[in-house]
């Protein structure tokens, strides 16, 4: 009888002191939906919540825990939607959103020199950097994108407007053999890289990286120059690599029978936090080196699907050990910046290529767009999964739509149902830049209009 009192009162305390835990005071709670981690358990609470103070997630979980732990001077009502990562694009040209549907269904060769190139010839300038970025940024936030990488030209412009859209970015200065709009020379790219890591070194959103453009658009001096430049300031080094099989073939005679790959191994090109944007033309050989180096694969089904470039060996990458991240590439060639299609294509794709419908599951696909994605960056401690510690980078999707009803599994509709259009809200740093579809950083209407304006000077250029 005692120690049944003893227990009562124990009990009694317990309730008693929980109940006056104070709860601790954050900026801002956001509840009600299937909170979708993609955390080292792939935890889904639903409905969960996710605290936030500050910049950073402090909590996520059910969320009666959440409401009973916290609160907040700001509440974002979540239910009926599924809150996920925000998610990152590992490979990209934002400006090109300004090229998009110009020329389409072309092989790669004649779509680069009969379009692309006189059109970036005659209209590539830090004003339509600006407005192409602003433009890309608008498309990506309202499609739940809240970190990307990018490789083009007047890359400062790029990170500026980037940041002023208030996202995250991975940006490259371009580095190629030929003139271009921001540098006559590799030496004149190498230099400006050089002054964009330090004009950018340290920023909480933007991480400056190295882009030399490709092993067939550089030599290896100048490779060679790029890696040295990412190694001696610690940055991230992103390269198209092995894209097509015309790159291949001529990477075997140019380099005694190398690919792409092995030759970049032959000069001593490979290094630690190196992204190798499409992998597409590699053998076991390759992908063996590529993991040995630990340097990550951008995959980008579509772009690889609409110029019939192939398909990347990703169930090998995968098994091999290498991290993959999904991206779009350029707009230009896909045509657009949606990472809910990256998803569904990278799932289907290699479904019809294996013959094997258990190949690339939704819960990888979706994983290949956050976490893996965060990680083929260098970003996996700071985002790319829901949990306590990491930026407040995240995304509520509505499930309100025919298309998403009813739901059994979120992962599911993420990957196989879900559009871009279907975000309604999307934070980063903590920050929120669309409510409710309403974006808050960009001046919306002035984007599209600049947009507009700056596809006459594209038209002429290329005599549309
Ligand atoms: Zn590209």
């Amino acid at each position: 009888m005692r120690s049944l009192h003893a227990c009562i009162a124990v009990l009694l305390l317990a309730a008693a002191s929980a109940a006056q835990t104070p709860q601790r005071q954050v900026t801002t709670i956001v509840t009600g939906g299937a909170v979708v981690t993609v955390d080292s358990e792939r935890h889904i609470y639903n409905p969960g919540a996710v605290a936030i103070d500050g910049t950073t997630i402090v909590a996520a979980g059910p969320a009666a825990d959440i409401a009973a732990r916290f609160k907040a001077s700001e509440q974002i009502d979540a239910s009926g939607s599924i809150v996920i990562p925000g998610l990152i694009n590992t490979h990209g040209h934002a400006p090109m959103v300004l090229y998009r549907g110009l020329a389409d269904d072309l092989r790669l060769q004649e779509w680069l020199e009969k379009y692309i190139f006189p059109a970036e010839a005659k209209t590539v300038s830090r004003a339509m950097v600006r407005a192409g970025t602003r433009l890309a940024a608008l498309e990506m936030i309202q499609s739940g994108t809240t970190a990307y990488a990018d490789m083009y030209y007047f890359e400062e412009e790029v990170a500026r407007a980037t940041k002023a859209a208030g996202m995250r970015g991975v940006l490259g200065q371009t580095i190629i053999q030929f003139p271009v709009a921001d540098a006559k020379t590799p030496q004149e790219g190498l230099a400006r890289s050089e002054a964009f890591i330090k004009e950018f070194a340290g920023d909480e959103l933007i991480v400056p990286a190295v882009a030399p453009h490709s092993p067939y658009t550089l030599d290896a001096k100048d490779l060679l120059a790029s890696r040295a430049l990412a190694t001696k300031y610690g940055v991230p080094l992103l390269i198209h690599v092995a894209e097509t099989e015309t790159e291949l073939g001529a990477s075997k005679k140019a380099h005694s029978g190398m690919s792409p790959v092995s030759y970049l191994q032959s000069i001593g090109f490979w290094g630690p936090r190196t992204v190798v944007n499409h992998g597409v033309w590699v053998d076991a050989a390759d992908i063996k080196l590529l993991q040995s180096h630990q340097v990550a694969v951008s995959h980008n089904p579509e772009s690889n699907m609409k110029l019939a470039s192939g398909t990347a060996p990703v169930p090998e990458y995968l098994a091999a050990g290498v991290t993959v991240g999904l991206g779009t590439d350029g707009a230009a060639s896909n045509n657009d910046l949606d990472m809910f299609e990256a998803m569904r294509f990278a799932a289907l794709l290699h479904k019809v290529k294996t013959g094997d419908p258990r190949v690339v599951p939704a819960t990888t696909a979706l994983e290949m767009a956050t976490i893996q994605g965060a990680k083929t960056l260098g970003l996996e401690k700071l985002i790319g999964s829901l949990e306590a510690g990491k930026r407040a980078d995240l995304v509520v999707v509505s499930t309100a739509a025919a298309r998403l009803t009813p739901m059994y599994d979120p992962v599911s509709h993420l990957v196989y149902a879900a559009h871009g259009d279907d975000v309604r809200t999307v934070l980063v740093n903590g920050r929120v830049l669309m409510r409710d579809r309403k974006i808050l950083t960009l001046d919306e209407p002035a984007v599209l209009a600049e947009a507009r304006t700056i596809a006459g000077s594209v038209r002429a250029a290329v005599g549309k």
